[in-house]
């Protein structure tokens, strides 16, 4: 499956050009980096450091899009909301990685996949959707008697808060009690914030050093609390998962998919 990848120079975009590179089921079709980037017309081997490969790394998505079937996507919200249109127009499947989407945004990549092939998930990780399963099972089973809370952890560069995991969390959660999280989310408190609102779901951001991305979800109630955690100790995990939901897409139909479909959840 000839894949592209979007954002080549960041975090994700590196790790993704080198599980591709050792895939067998996968070839680089393309790397795109943003007009103006260092990275732009220089070989990509070189870029990162390593000796000539024959691929140049351009900022044209046309050219990506022509070369490719299916185009990986860990950039920022704007990029990825106008790739998911250009991607679905091309007939070319779209893993989308990136978070910190609005409400506009996620609207805009739904238009998008109804015609296009899209998976979208704030966490392309196994544990992390099995995590999320459970944390519907537990937020059903407990109640509303048992107050949650969401902590995620990040590096110091992350730019969104809280994290796309933290509201897939969150999500969970809400459905498991049969409410929308937007009704009873609380997040960052700060201040006399006055006491717990009752059936609130809470959110709290830590930033720093090179934390891949640690999660829990507490269910306090009176005399016991459960925690639900999850570690990422290697971001390969998430290049991982997004080759996996690339391919699971070429027998798909349009749609936008999530990690749930792709994992079988
Ligand atoms: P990063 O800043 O290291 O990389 C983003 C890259 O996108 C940069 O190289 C940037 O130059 C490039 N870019 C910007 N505009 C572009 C454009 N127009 N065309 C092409 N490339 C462009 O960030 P990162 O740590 O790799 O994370 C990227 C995104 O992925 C974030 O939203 C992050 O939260 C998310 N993320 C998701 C998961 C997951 O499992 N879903 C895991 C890790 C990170």
């Amino acid at each position: 499956m000839r894949m592209a990848v979007m954002g080549a120079s960041g975090r994700m975009g590196q790790m993704l050009v080198r599980l591709i590179d050792e895939s067998d089921q996968a070839t680089l079709s393309a790397v795109v980096e943003r007009a103006g980037h260092d990275w732009i017309g220089c070989d990509l081997g070189q870029a990162m450091g390593a000796g000539p490969r024959g691929v140049v790394v351009t900022d044209d998505v046309a050219v990506a899009l022509a070369a490719s079937d299916v185009i990986i996507d860990f950039t920022s919200p704007a990029v990825t909301v106008a790739l998911a249109q250009a991607a679905a127009a091309a007939g070319v499947a779209h893993v989308i990685g990136t978070t910190g989407f609005s409400e506009e945004d996620l609207a805009a990549i739904a238009r998008a996949g109804q015609t296009g092939r899209i998976v979208r998930a704030g966490n392309m990780s196994l544990g992390v959707n099995l995590l999320v399963t459970l944390t519907r099972q537990v937020a059903a089973a407990l109640g509303a008697d048992y107050d949650i809370e969401i902590i995620e952890a990040h590096h110091r560069h992350k730019v969104d808060a809280p994290s796309g995991t933290a509201l897939m969390l969150g999500d969970a959660a809400a459905a498991g009690r049969g409410v929308a999280l937007a009704d009873v989310a609380d997040r960052g408190r700060d201040g006399i914030t006055g006491a717990r609102k009752p059936g609130a779901i809470g959110f709290h951001a830590i930033r720093g050093g090179d934390f891949i991305g640690e999660h829990d979800v507490i269910f306090a109630g009176e005399g016991e609390r459960i925690t639900l955690r999850h570690v990422a100790s290697d971001r390969a995990l998430f290049a991982r998962g997004a080759l996996k939901a690339a391919l699971w897409l070429k027998g798909q139909g349009p749609g936008e998919y999530s990690m749930l479909d792709v994992l079988g959840l």
